[in-house]
This record gives structure tokens, C-alpha cells and sequence, in this order.
């Protein structure tokens, strides 16, 4: 498997949140990736399920030779360690969640991964840190960019920058 560039994106709403994101993109490092650039970390509204604490959400890029199906088999790893059990509430609460939203410029989609993540251009929370570290980067299916594609969102969900406790 050849160096692949990849994008994901850390959300975390329960536990030292901040703590959490900079634990598991650690975790991601000894597991077969790189991380090269890591965008702010946002505090975001919650989406879908509202009644559940704000998330922090940190995009990263990186590159590794983990195929795709290695790559959500590591994530899914991570994800454990940080003890989020299925809860049975879809895009409910949970400790630390890594979704992949980029695997270079590859489409694919089977019954378990998706790639590019199919909810993540309709997403305030994923676009305004992509877009932070990769503003000319372009979707794959369509070509085009993700800064067009957040420029074209209503405002919606609140999405903004925020520091740890100790740097604010
Ligand atoms: P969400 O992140 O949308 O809130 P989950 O984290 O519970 O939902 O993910 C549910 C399932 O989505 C995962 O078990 C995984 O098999 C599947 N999935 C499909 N595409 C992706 C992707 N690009 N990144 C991560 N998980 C994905
Ligand atoms: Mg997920």
C-alpha cells in the first residue's frame, strides 16, 4: 500500500473533551498514522440529536499506508479505548468519535465505510475546520471545493474556536 493523504475528523462531547481529541489523535500516531497538520479545535451545537452536550470537533490531516477498511478498524479501535460503547442513539453522545472523510482522492462505498463521509459537506461542524487547514482542497465526487461548499450552508449549528483552559 502506497502513502495515502488522509482527513478526519475527532468529535468528543463527554469527559476533559479537549484532553480526549489531543489523546486520541496520539493514539492515531502509534496506529499507523501521521498526522501533519491539525486544525483548531471548535465547539459545535449538537446535530441531529440535540438534547446531548456540545462537541469539540478538530479536523486532522495525515498520511498512512493503512488501507481504508485498516483505517476504520483502527479508528473504531481508538474510539474503544476511549470507552465509547454502542448506545443504540445514532449520533448520540459519545466520548471520542473519529470519522474519515477523506482517504486521498478515492470514492468508495460498501455497507461499512463511505468515503468521502457522506454527511460531512452538510456539515457546519467538519467544513469550518476542514476548510481552516485545506481551503482549496475539492470534493472528490464533484470537484468542487469544500469553501464553496460551506459558503453555500445556511448558518445554522454554532460553530466556534475554542482553547483549552489553560491557554484561554
Ligand atoms: P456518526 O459518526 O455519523 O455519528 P457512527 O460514528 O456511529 O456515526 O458511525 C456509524 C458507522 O458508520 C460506523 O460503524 C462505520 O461502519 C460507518 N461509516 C461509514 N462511513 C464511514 C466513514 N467515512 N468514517 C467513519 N465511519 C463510517
Ligand atoms: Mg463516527
Amino acid at each position: 500500500m502506497s502513502e495515502m493523504t488522509i482527513f478526519l475528523c475527532l468529535g468528543s462531547n463527554l469527559g476533559d473533551r479537549h484532553e480526549v481529541l489531543a489523546e486520541g489523535i496520539a493514539e492515531l500516531e502509534r496506529s499507523g498514522v501521521t498526522i501533519e497538520a491539525r486544525s483548531s479545535v471548535y465547539e459545535t451545537e449538537p446535530v441531529g440529536v440535540e438534547d446531548q452536550p456540545w462537541y469539540l470537533n478538530q479536523v486532522v490531516r495525515g498520511t498512512t499506508r493503512l488501507t481504508p477498511d485498516e483505517l476504520l478498524k483502527t479508528c473504531k479501535r481508538v474510539e474503544g479505548l476511549f470507552g465509547r460503547e454502542p448506545t443504540g442513539v445514532r449520533f448520540g453522545p459519545r466520548t471520542l468519535d473519529i470519522d474519515i472523510l477523506l482517504y486521498g482522492d478515492r470514492v468508495l462505498t460498501d455497507d461499512r465505510l463511505t468515503i468521502p463521509h457522506p454527511r460531512m459537506h452538510e456539515r457546519r461542524f467538519v467544513l469550518v475546520p476542514l476548510v481552516e487547514i485545506a481551503p482549496r482542497l475539492a470534493d472528490p465526487r464533484n470537484g468542487m471545493d469544500y469553501t464553496q461548499m460551506l459558503e453555500r450552508l445556511d448558518e445554522g449549528k454554532k460553530v466556534t474556536r475554542s482553547l483549552p483552559k489553560n491557554e484561554s
